[in-house]
């Protein structure tokens, strides 16, 4: 049902009037864990004042070591409720386990299912029951065949508000967290009809190179980019190197939008 095969046009995902995908260019940017109102509505501030909708943070935080923050859970998804009702933006938050679904569509927008749970099948199945939006994406090491298997699990379901997210794969390279997998984008697009986004965050764990990655994905076509946003990355309590603070998200957004007129 994926397959652009079965259906030709682009996909259209309305989360709360903004369209994603099918010629519009969507941004999602905000912090990797969900910390603190403050922490939250400072990013969602500058989120606003450029003119986007979409709010990013996690509150159920998949860590590799099971000492490291997990995220505030529940209490983390309340956060970003009353910060998105105060700035009316629409936050995609990631859900980890399929008995957290029901409680949590209704605080937020857009279920993420991240890397490492691209193949929980009954997680898949649990968002796809919903009608909520779906941010799938890619695994660690799954090739594209089973990145496109896992939106047909949502789909087959009946829900088909999917957008895939490459977010790199694990290569043996390690001046970058993982290998941004960027002509993904392009077979992605050629093989089904859904929006495909990039995330400049996890795919090369580097603050160095999220703009210069972002504008490739423009290039070559993706529907929008992800990225990490901090008030004050040096405390974050995940990804700490990567983030971007708020005046060097100011700086990458206006360079961005550039290349994103430039292509028009
Ligand atoms: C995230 O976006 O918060 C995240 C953990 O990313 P990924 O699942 O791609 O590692
Ligand atoms: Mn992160």
């Amino acid at each position: 049902l994926v397959s652009r095969k079965k259906k030709p046009e682009n996909t259209v995902i309305d989360i709360k009037g903004a369209k994603v995908g099918n010629g519009n260019t969507s941004y999602v940017f905000g912090p990797c864990a969900v910390e603190s109102y403050e922490q939250v509505a400072a990013v969602a501030e500058s989120v606003k004042s450029k003119g986007l909708k979409l709010l990013r943070g996690g509150a159920f935080k998949p860590r590799t070591s099971p000492y490291d923050f997990q995220g505030l859970g529940v209490e983390g998804l309340q956060i970003l409720k009353r910060v998105a009702d105060e700035y009316d933006l629409a936050v995609i938050s990631e859900i980890v386990n399929p008995a957290h679904i029901e409680e949590a569509v209704d605080y937020i927008d857009v279920i993420q299912i991240g890397a490492r749970n691209m193949q929980n099948f009954e997680l898949l199945k649990a968002a796809g029951d919903t009608n909520k939006p779906v941010l799938l994406k890619r695994g660690l090491s799954a090739t594209i065949s089973e990145f496109i298997n896992a939106a047909e699990y949502i789909i087959s379901r009946g829900n088909g508000n999917i957008i895939l997210c490459e977010r790199g794969i694990r290569t043996y390279e390690k001046a970058t967290r993982n290998t941004l997998d960027i002509s993904a984008v392009p077979i992605l697009k050629q093989e089904t009809h859904l929006p495909v986004m990039v995330d400049v965050t996890h795919s090369t764990g580097r603050r160095d190179l999220l703009l210069p990655t972002a504008k490739a994905a423009l290039a070559i076509g993706a529907d929008g980019v992800m990225a990490e946003v901090h008030p004050d990355p040096a405390v974050a309590l995940s990804d700490s190197a990567q983030q971007m603070d708020i005046p060097t998200f100011d700086i990458f957004f206006e360079e961005l939008k550039g290349i994103e007129n430039r292509l028009k």
